[in-house]
């Protein structure tokens, strides 16, 4: 379960170009939920996606993210939860272009210590494969087209069994048809337990969710 309460996050604080990117944001995600965080350009999705990822720190509120008070334990442990609580699709897929597809699904699995390779090989091949894409294992990312490139993140995002997934603008590179069937990717997810956020622009994405959150220069409209 996620747990913010009253976070605000000031890009450059102290300086002359300080910019205050979240205002007194409180937000609370049950597990399992499939949420849209909606919002214009500039509104502050991906600041509040990064924190509830825990890849980014915020100057005041609280962040309890599966009972675990997040704001107050230091990097290497908040990386620790990084790694086997969240998974991540970063906006525009960020692939290793002349990597195969499953090379860069097994990337983060090299910090998984203890497990052989041939065993961190068949571990992404089954993430491939509950995206839909087993057979594209041994094909190099730049050869494949943008909905496999995003069921490829996808794929690498969820390798580690993360309870929570999170997905930056996952359609915006994407037609309306593929938009469809990468939605249909995460609700997938969703209905196995996997507690999804998407942030979009896009009203049509959105209503895939469950649940919309609205954000607007930095503040939650509604939720
Ligand atoms: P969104 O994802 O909704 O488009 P962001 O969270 O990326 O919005 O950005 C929110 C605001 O914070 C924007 O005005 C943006 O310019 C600013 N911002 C984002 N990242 C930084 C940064 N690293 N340094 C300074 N300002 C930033
Ligand atoms: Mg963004």
């Amino acid at each position: 379960m996620i747990e913010i309460k009253n976070i605000d996050k000031t890009y450059n604080i102290g300086k002359s170009n300080a910019f205050q990117a979240l205002k007194d944001v409180s937000l609370t995600i049950e597990d399992g939920e499939m949420v849209a965080i909606i919002g214009k350009s500039g509104a502050g999705k991906s600041t509040l996606m990064h924190i509830i990822g825990c890849i980014d720190d915020f100057e005041s509120g609280t962040y309890i993210l599966n009972g675990e008070d997040i704001s107050s334990i230091k990097e290497g442990k908040r990386a620790k939860i990084r790694n086997k609580d969240i998974g991540i699709v970063m906006q525009d897929f960020a692939l290793v272009e002349d990597y195969t597809a499953i090379e860069n699904v097994m990337i983060p699995l090299y910090f998984t210590k203890g497990k052989l390779l041939e065993s961190k090989k068949s571990i992404a091949r089954k993430a491939l494969e509950k995206v839909g894409i087993g057979e594209l294992a041994s094909k190099k990312v730049n050869k494949l087209s943008g909905g496999q490139k995003q069921r490829v993140a996808i794929a690498r995002a969820i390798v580690n069994n993360p309870s929570i997934l999170l997905a930056d603008e996952p359609t915006g590179a994407l037609d309306v048809k593929t938009s469809h069937e990468i939605m249909g990717v995460f609700r997938e997810l969703n209905e196995q337990g996997m507690t999804v956020i998407i942030i979009t622009h896009d009203m049509e994405v959105a209503e895939v969710c469950e649940r919309v959150i609205e954000i607007s220069d930095g503040r939650i409209e509604s939720a």
